[in-house]
């Protein structure tokens, strides 16, 4: 599954719907407040397509609930030898999980069928993740650069500067946000916006697991790509976009809903990223653009 983002532009597949969806859900199968079915309404009330639900150490099967929203199988390993970490799929089945598996060895198990995606580096009076141990483990899929919950617990729920020192490194993840819910006021409306070309559960997981999304905190980007050198990006309500790349760089800040910009007005950078700010805190950050394949 790690070959299947196309890294010089993950938007490339397109689509005709852009669905949000939350890939971080607590519920009472661990230590939420809401049960499953109450969960699943309170996303569907806010207008998401798409939820994952990753109790602690308890696997979720999207078998057992009928809902019209497109369910995700998920558990975040909080296990035994490891840090917290996402694993979702569109079928139970394809995940493996078991609180005894080591880190690297329960991100190997997954890596071909289901999303590996470790959780809030920056939780904590110390790192959850430091980035040297996000540069020691292999193979994983994301990282969260936002978990809102953090919010309310100590440390930093942004993680976008410890992204840039991996994308820099070349090691090539996507980034995710993501709610982290555990009761019905921890909703914000962060969240990951999937480009699909239809509504089903298989196309959110294949656009996810693609990089073919947004992560959406409050500015709604309407298209998003690259034309030969040129990486763009259209929002709706952006007043700033800015255009980063290796290790964070600030590389272009342009006023406006719009812009672009050119790989070949550098030759130092080996990917780009877009951050569209709006009003306040709103923003939204786009996956990685790499020069090269
Ligand atoms: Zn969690």
């Amino acid at each position: 599954m790690k070959t299947r983002v196309s890294w010089t532009n993950p938007y490339k597949a397109g689509g005709k719907y852009w669905l949000k969806g939350n890939l971080h859900t607590h519920t009472t199968n661990s230590d939420g407040k809401l049960t499953p079915e109450e969960a699943v309404s309170h996303y569907l009330s806010k207008g998401y397509s798409f939820l994952a639900v990753t109790d602690h150490g308890k696997l979720f099967d999207p078998k057992t609930l009928r809902s019209k929203m497109l369910l995700i199988a998920g558990v975040e390993a909080d296990f035994d030898h490891g840090k917290h970490t996402c694993v979702t799929a569109v079928k139970s089945e394809d995940i493996k999980f078991s609180r005894e598996t080591p880190q690297q060895e329960l991100i190997d198990q997954n890596t071909d069928k289901a999303l590996v995606v470790l959780n809030h580096p920056d939780w904590g009076s110390e790192e959850h993740f430091t980035i040297d141990s996000l540069k020691t483990f292999k193979n994983y899929h994301g990282i969260e650069i936002y978990n809102s919950v953090i919010e309310r617990l100590e440390g930093s729920p942004l993680s976008t500067a410890k992204w840039d020192r991996l994308l820099g490194s070349e090691i090539r993840v996507l980034g995710f946000a993501n709610q982290d819910f555990h009761r019905a006021d921890d909703f914000r409306d962060a969240c990951n916006v999937v480009n699909v070309k239809k509504k089903t559960a298989a196309e959110v997981f294949n656009a996810v697991t693609s990089g073919n999304f947004y992560c959406y905190f409050g500015v709604k980007i309407s298209s998003v790509g690259r034309k030969k050198n040129t990486v763009y990006v259209k929002t709706a309500n952006a007043e700033t976009i800015r255009f980063i790349g290796n290790y964070g760089v600030l590389l272009s800040k342009t006023n406006g809903k719009a812009a672009s910009f050119d790989f070949d007005k550098t030759d130092a950078t080996k990917y780009i990223r877009i951050e569209c700010l709006g009003k306040g805190e709103e923003i939204s950050w786009t996956q990685p653009f790499f020069r090269e394949a």
